[in-house]
């Protein structure tokens, strides 16, 4: 039986990070993946759906807006199977790209289904049903998640369909209906209304992306509805049945109920964790109510020498937060200095367009704590950049705690505000002011003046508005 320090069972965006740090640190590590190097993120997620992204971002720019700039085409063809062949060719690319990573920190690979046959021994099962067991010192389990469905409803992956159906589609529906508002729900509505389909997004809570900011939310649903996507927030799913000609989905808004007919429907409500057939509860892994592997600070479990990361802990469902919960992780079990991480200071980004980033407490939530706060806003309207780029909708806001001019969050909504991001949760994370940001001199004309003229307006003195 090979013996390693560290087993990590899943090579999503947290196994094959944590993979790597364990090996940097000296520890002989080994990855298992049942499907894929790269996870759901490099595979099914986070890079083919940018890739599909950017082709919307052009296809709407040429649809829409060509009088605008002033190009006018004859017979516009807008080709998806090439942008779905595209996506396909940048996720090969980086995924192979962690197969060269793996070999180069010298971690042994094994592909097939993991499972704990005892508390330091993984069991991998191969596709050709051949069986190994792994003796680890630490396992460390990254499973990720999968998505729900809706009781009574089935995702039969040709007419209602979840988001790995979606991304894998060739050819676009000439309608859709998409379930759930958070960000894979507006994510598939920018791709497929910016190649003309028919789009309707349907939201039970009051808001689309109901989770950020109030303000943000309302300023993707006014941009959504200028695109002509039909928004049907808080508005209750009652049943969805799949016919010959397509989909109805039977909803309830506040005027009474509606039929809304697509040839697809999308389901996008939510994820459960991958903790099943792991051998968890045999080994005393205490998982919580919904399944998700509780873990401490350090990542580990109640049970020594069993640690997890990233989406199957349901801390919080992004990429690199559970890469940075990987990091922490192998520098726990290596016995070196690490950090602890703050979830609510996490980065948080929505690709849809207009882009929307976030981190930290919104306006509502930081009142709600009892912090005396003052917003700082600037609109892009007023960014030289922006209009340049003829792409000005939305805003900055940085919310400031008076007691120590600290930012205690911040909402951003507009054009490539995941990339502007970073400069304020760095600050935050050392314990910059408000006063710190404005003070620094940012280049000009950039997108990232809107964070200047946010900091200075929370301290009282903005200067283009
Ligand atoms: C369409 C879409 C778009 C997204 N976009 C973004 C984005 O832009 N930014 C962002 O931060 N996040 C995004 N996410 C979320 C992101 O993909 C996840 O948060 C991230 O992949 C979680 O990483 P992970 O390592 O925890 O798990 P995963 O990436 O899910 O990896 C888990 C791995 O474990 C393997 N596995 C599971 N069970 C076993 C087993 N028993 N034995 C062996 N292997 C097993 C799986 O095959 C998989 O490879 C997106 C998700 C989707 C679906």
């Amino acid at each position: 039986m090979n013996s390693y320090d560290v087993v990590v069972v899943g090579a999503g965006p947290g196994g094959y990070v944590s993979a790597i740090r364990s090996s940097q640190l000296g520890l002989k590590t080994a990855i298992v993946d049942k499907r894929f190097l790269g996870g759901v993120c490099l595979n099914i997620g986070c890079i083919p759906s940018k890739s599909l992204l950017r082709n919307a971002e052009i296809a709407h720019t040429l649809r829409e807006r060509g009088k605008e700039f002033g190009f006018s085409f004859e017979n516009l063809q807008l080709d998806f199977e090439t942008a779905f062949k595209r996506s396909r060719k940048v996720s090969r690319r980086l995924t192979r790209g962690i197969g060269f990573l793996m070999k180069k920190n010298n971690i042994d690979v094994y592909m097939g289904e993991a499972k704990l046959s005892a508390k330091d021994t993984v069991e991998v099962t191969a596709e050709d049903g051949s069986k190994e067991n792994l003796q680890a010192e630490n396992i460390i389990i990254a499973t990720g998640s999968h998505p729900v469905g809706i009781p009574g409803i089935e995702i039969d992956g040709k007419q209602v369909l979840h988001y790995e159906h979606a991304i894998m589609l060739d050819k676009l529906p000439k309608s859709a209906v998409i379930i759930g508002g958070g960000a894979i729900g507006v994510e598939f509505s920018t791709i497929w209304s910016s190649y003309g389909v028919k789009v309707s997004i349907v939201e039970m809570l009051p808001h689309l992306l109901p989770l950020e900011d109030e303000e943000v939310s309302i300023e993707l649903e006014k941009a959504y509805k200028k695109r002509g996507i039909n928004v049907l927030t808080g508005t209750k799913v009652k049943e969805v049945s799949a016919e010959a000609d397509g989909t109805k989905v039977v909803v309830e808004t506040a005027e009474g109920e509606q039929t809304l007919e697509a040839e697809v429907t999308l389901v996008a409500i939510g994820f459960r964790p991958n903790t099943e057939s792991l051998g968890l509860e045999e080994a005393g892994v205490i998982l919580s109510k919904q399944g998700y592997i509780e873990v401490d600070e350090h990542m580990a479990t109640n049970i020594p020498g069993i640690w997890a990361i990233g989406d199957v802990t349901g801390k919080l469902m992004l990429a690199h937060v559970a890469s940075a919960m990987g990091v922490v992780c192998a520098e726990n079990i290596a016995g070196v200095e690490t950090v602890q991480l703050d979830y609510r200071m996490m980065p948080r980004t929505t690709y849809c367009q207009p882009q929307v980033a976030s981190f930290g407490y919104t306006e509502a939530q930081a009142k709600e704590a009892g912090f005396d706060v003052t917003v700082g806003k600037f609109p892009f309207q007023a960014n030289g950049k922006a209009l340049g780029l003829g792409d000005y909708t939305g805003f900055a806001k940085i919310i400031k705690g008076n007691q120590h001019g600290e930012i205690l969050g911040a909402h951003l909504i507009g054009p490539e505000v995941s990339e502007l991001l970073p400069e304020l949760t760095l600050a935050q994370r050392n314990e910059l002011t408000t006063e710190q940001i404005a003070r620094n001199v940012h280049a000009h004309p950039t997108l990232s003046e809107v964070l200047m003229e946010a900091a200075e307006a929370a301290e009282g003195h903005p200067i283009h508005s």
